[in-house]
């Protein structure tokens, strides 16, 4: 838990969030401005900043949120036919909230490449 990380509060039941899947690493919820009609942010609930600050024993961590977002993608019909996983790293790539989390998208086409 990191001090003042809107994303550690929202793990931890202090901020509220729309929560569709929690284990013993990883908490995922709505998205508060959805970009597709299933819009979901899966999170470690370990606190990591972004993907350039992984400490040993991270990459397991990042390979377990990256393996649930498959496992949420079953709960959501919207995904059946695919979805989206993307990670925003750093200020240029859009990251906004600096606790590394993986947007889970679903229900429209996706173009390529992203803009
Ligand atoms: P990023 O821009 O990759 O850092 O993504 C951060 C995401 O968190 C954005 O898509 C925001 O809409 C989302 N977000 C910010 N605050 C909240 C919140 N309180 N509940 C749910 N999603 C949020
Ligand atoms: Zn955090």
């Amino acid at each position: 838990m990191a001090d003042n990380c809107l994303f550690c509060k929202i793990a931890k039941g202090e901020i509220p969030s729309q929560k569709v899947y929690e284990d013993e690493n990883v908490f995922a919820f709505r998205d508060i401005n959805p970009q597709a009609p299933a819009h979901i942010v899966i999170i470690p609930k370990k606190h990591i900043k972004d993907l350039n600050s992984l400490s040993e024993g991270d990459d397991l961590i990042i390979g377990y949120v990256q393996a649930a977002a498959a496992t949420i993608a079953l709960q959501f019909p919207e995904m059946k036919n695919g979805y989206r996983v993307v990670n925003n790293c750093g200020a240029d790539a859009g990251q906004t909230v600096f606790h590394i989390h993986y947007h889970l998208l679903g229900g429209r086409s996706f173009g390529w490449p992203p803009g």
